[in-house]
């Protein structure tokens, strides 16, 4: 009896330890080259060697790895396996993971970094106000190259914090934002913002033409940037630059990033102007294609998710400022279902207001689920993909970043798993989009570089990144007083 009552208690612990929904924990195979273990002195020793997680791959088949190790070389993932597995590696350096969970390094699809040096700066009002009333003479007044420095950092600490390891980011002086971002080691998809009236950085059309083409063919091929083209808006473009974009974008074989159907007015606006929704009246003038990333994609119909899919255009869905600016739902059920390459985002932090793609996850379960009314949809998994591999797929990075798989670039984050709002487990999905707070990434590796280490910043100077962010705060509050 006893005996029974031992077994039942195994087998219902180890019930209780599959981490998935369902899916069975394998170990995947090893080396590139399946070589014995006795053989592996010979080899070139790992870069890094990381052991003793749970390990949540979201590859093609979701594999979840229990005490699984993964093996670094030259910034990419070479091996995956367990102890056993490993045995007789040689390696540079090792980092124990044990009871920790890692997951592939977060996607934030849509951000303007250094607007996180306006954060909080007006909230609680609707977009046309916030954007004119504080936003744009907010950014007239101060926006210039170090101010761009200034905000990248600080927004670039914060997103490692959170284990974001790629953003896609869409501001002036962009080739600051790819210098700095290069330098603290953070993979980005940088788009230079291009629009029909003066900004900070160009007063003129052309000079965004120039400044733009400068900038794709300075950043190109760079491991971890990739330099884009960023329309503002079909609101705020005209339809003959749009098409130049398109044109430039496919000369330089360079993405495009644009806000698309973010507001009702917009949607009616725009139909009113030209005959047709924002995404058809895209598709009309030939701007649509496989390089085309649209932000927000709120209002937009069945057809326009059918148009988007034909053209293999991917979209950044950004819950929370959505839900504070009022802005809408975007219909991610229906994209789910029709496999749209739908990632999230946080947006600017002036209209969230940080970078944190857990809250991010959170939101947009639980907002889905109120729209619909349907708890079913937007599932914990259904999250983490967003924030993983199907933000990888939005960006077309999905060949190197998104999942931990031989053959891609380490970008990892390793998450402790032993706070009181994690205590205690049964799955480790609802565990990382429901219960998981930023603060509980502990180690952060991006390309195969080491950028946090046991909550500790690497690549960048946090005290120095605070201080010059209050000294901006003294500048932006004298410059609206005026
Ligand atoms: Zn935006």
């Amino acid at each position: 009896m006893k005996k029974l009552i031992s077994l039942y208690l195994l087998l219902l612990l180890s019930a209780f330890s599959v981490p998935g929904y369902g899916q069975k924990v394998t170990v995947l195979g090893g080396q590139k080259d399946g070589s014995s273990p006795q053989n592996r002195r010979r080899e070139a020793p790992l870069d890094l060697l990381i052991v003793g997680a749970t390990i949540v791959t979201m590859n093609e088949k979701r594999e979840v790895l229990e005490n699984g190790s993964i093996g670094i070389r030259n910034g990419e993932i070479v091996m995956i396996g367990d102890k056993v597995n490993l045995a007789g590696m040689l390696t540079r350096r090792t980092i124990n993971a044990a009871g920790k969970v890692i997951i592939p390094g977060l996607i934030n699809t849509h951000t303007h970094i250094p607007m996180v040096l306006f954060r909080g700066i007006a909230d609680d009002m609707d977009l046309n106000e916030w954007l004119t009333k504080y936003i744009f003479p907010a950014e007239a007044k101060n926006v210039d190259e170090q101010f761009v420095r200034a905000g990248t950092r600080l927004g670039l600490a914060e997103m490692i914090r959170g284990g974001t390891t790629t953003y896609a980011d869409m501001y002036y002086y962009e080739d600051a934002i790819a210098d700095e971002t290069k330098r603290a080691g953070v993979r980005g998809v940088l788009g230079e913002t291009m629009i029909d009236f003066p900004v900070p950085d160009n007063k003129t059309w052309e000079a965004a033409m120039a400044y733009t083409e400068r900038f794709v063919k300075k950043w190109q091929g760079d491991p971890l940037i990739v330099p884009a083209l960023a329309p503002h808006a079909p609101y705020t473009v005209s339809t003959e630059h749009l098409q130049a974009v398109r044109r430039m974008s496919d000369r330089l074989n360079a993405p495009v990033l644009i806000h698309v159907a973010e507001t009702k007015k917009e949607r009616d606006d725009i139909l009113a102007q030209k005959g047709a929704t924002p995404m058809k009246y895209l598709d009309n003038i030939g701007f649509l294609g496989p390089r085309v990333i649209a932000a927000h994609t709120i209002w937009i119909t069945d057809e326009e998710i059918d148009i988007m899919n034909r053209h293999g255009v991917g979209s950044g869905h950004c819950p929370q400022s959505n839900m504070k600016l009022a802005a809408g739902a975007a219909p991610i059920p229906a994209m789910l279902a029709k496999d749209t390459a739908v990632g999230l985002g946080t947006d600017g932090a002036a209209s969230n207001n940080d970078l944190n793609m857990w809250e991010e996850m959170d939101s947009a379960a639980k907002l889905h689920k109120v729209v619909t009314g349907d708890p079913k949809v937007a599932t914990a998994m259904q999250m983490l993909e967003m924030a993983t591999i199907r933000a990888a797929r939005a960006l077309d990075l999905e060949k190197i970043t998104g999942s931990i798989e031989i053959g891609k670039r380490a970008d990892i984050a390793i998450v402790d798993m032993n706070a009181l709002h994690q205590t205690p487990m049964f799955n480790v999905y609802s565990h990382l989009v429901y219960a998981t707070k930023a603060a509980d990434v502990s180690t952060v590796i991006i390309n195969g570089r080491v950028v946090m280490l046991n909550r500790r910043l690497l690549t960048l100077n946090e005290s120095v990144i605070k201080k010059d962010a209050n000294l901006y705060r003294k500048k932006i509050i004298k410059s609206l007083a005026n």
